[in-house]
């Protein structure tokens, strides 16, 4: 099995303020003054609290990233941010397609090969989320289902490394409701995951990029979650707003 570190990543969405976002990051700063080797910290807080959480990790081997990004470089798009003002204030990773976006915002694959190649050729990390809803699930269609979104949504994308792309899957059933995949769902999909990969960037490239699992992931279940060839970490969105439950998960996943 190839060497991939693992990566425990937090997506705390629309939660903290400014102070809050500063206290959760001086939190997780002290709970983790150094990782497990074989693991490695990323935390996606919401853009206003970027800069912020940034002066707090500085020293810290925590990983800061985006929730979101806009595939322009600049000009009069209201609202977003491009991957050079994301990389100003410290991004290395961009969080793209996460189920919420696509269907509160509704964003389509198309945007998120746009937002997948922009970050790639600016220098920071995608973390490219897919996952079936509910009823997909059901028909017995979810591989099928998130397999044509991991086609769509990196399609063409020029990788030279493998570490340039990180790909979570996110059953939607199962995120915000306490229903976790089980571990051998989560390794099943990933495979397929790992496959469709293959086809896109050659079975060398898709060796080393890491496939995530996310949705209601917590420290009581990480360890089996990581313990599946094909699952090299979690996208953590409940749990990672509490740092003595994230920093439970990181020191977990490396056990
Ligand atoms: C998420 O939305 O990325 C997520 C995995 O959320 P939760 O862990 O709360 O299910």
């Amino acid at each position: 099995m190839p060497n991939r570190t693992l990566l425990i990543a937090g997506n705390w969405k629309m939660n903290n303020d400014v102070a809050e976002a500063a206290k959760l990051a001086d939190e997780l700063a002290q709970a983790l003054p150094e990782v497990p080797a074989g693991v490695e910290v990323l935390v996606c807080p919401p853009t206003i609290d970027i800069t912020t959480v940034h002066d707090r990790i500085q020293a810290a081997p925590i990983a800061l990233g985006a929730q979101n990004v806009y595939w322009e470089a600049k000009g009069a798009f209201t609202g977003e941010s491009s991957c050079d003002m994301l990389k100003s204030a410290g991004c290395t990773y961009c969080i793209i397609g996460h189920s919420e976006r696509r269907d509160y915002f509704h964003e389509s694959d198309e945007d998120q090969n746009k937002k997948a190649k922009a970050l790639v050729a600016g220098g920071i990390v995608p973390v490219f989320c897919c996952g079936e809803p509910l009823e997909v699930r059901e028909a017995g269609t979810y591989v099928e289902h998130v397999v044509a979104q991991v086609k769509a949504g990196l399609e063409g994308l020029e990788l030279a490394s493998a570490d340039q792309l990180v790909v979570a899957y996110e059953p939607i059933w199962a995120i915000g409701t306490g229903m976790t995949a089980t571990a051998d769902d989560a390794q099943e999909v990933c495979h397929a995951v790992r496959e469709a990969l293959v086809e896109l960037f050659g079975a060398e490239m898709a060796d080393g990029i890491r496939v995530l699992y996310g949705g209601s992931a917590k420290p009581g279940n990480i360890a089996e979650l990581v313990a599946k060839p094909d699952v090299d970490g979690a996208l953590v969105g409940g749990a990672s707003l509490k740092a003595a439950d994230f920093s439970e998960m990181v020191v977990k996943a490396a056990e």
